[in-house]
């Protein structure tokens, strides 16, 4: 039999949420921290980078895990073909599979 476990399918999805959530929390947190820091012009150029990679980088974890919750996860975005679990397991919020472009 190959076909996909629902019971084990589910677990790994219940993990995969797990971890986007911490994800989400330190990333929320490391947001926090930069908004309040406010630094000399000399560093303006680059705690704005960190800032919107921070900002980046926390939408694409919410957008994950809105995908879980809405029942799209693991569908890819260009092609709707699946994103193998060892991909996500390397990047939980990859939009697309491997041979799609980002
Ligand atoms: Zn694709």
């Amino acid at each position: 039999m190959t076909t996909l476990d629902t019971t084990d399918h589910d677990d790994w999805l219940v993990r995969v949420h797990h971890r986007l959530t911490r994800t989400c929390q330190d990333q929320t947190a490391q947001l926090a921290e930069l908004t309040a820091t406010a630094p000399d012009a000399a560093e303006a150029a680059a705690h704005n980078a960190l800032l919107s990679a921070a900002r980046q980088g926390l939408a694409d974890t919410v957008a994950a895990l809105r995908r879980i919750e809405q029942g799209r996860y693991g569908a890819c975005e260009v092609c709707a073909g699946p994103i193998p679990a060892a991909r996500l397991d390397l990047l939980p919020h990859a939009r697309t599979c491997v041979s799609c472009p980002r």
